[in-house]
């Protein structure tokens, strides 16, 4: 895989690879990382720690608020999915 892609374009230059039918999921793993306390926040590492979505109307990814409040300092942080696992589907 060529380097510095983005994780969309890693998904989409797998696909190219793999041709037209196998479907290609990824795993991801949300962390997030509080600028103002220069840390990572372990209360926040998996997606279902982030706060449910208050809209679930309309059935959509992710199923939880990509912003939360740090539980050391109260400012927003963002979440920052890594890809953990890809897998390969026909
Ligand atoms: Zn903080």
């Amino acid at each position: 895989m060529p380097p510095k892609l983005s994780h969309t374009d890693q998904i989409a230059y797998i696909h190219n690879l793999l041709g037209d039918n196998p479907t290609v999921q990824a795993r991801l793993e949300w962390s997030a990382y509080c600028q103002t306390c220069e840390k990572e926040i372990p209360e926040l590492a998996g997606e279902k720690n982030w706060p449910g979505r208050k809209n679930l109307a309309v059935d959509v990814l992710p199923r939880h608020e990509s912003e939360a409040r740090c539980p050391t300092c109260k400012g927003e942080v963002n979440a920052n999915p890594k890809i953990r696992k890809m897998f390969v589907s026909k």
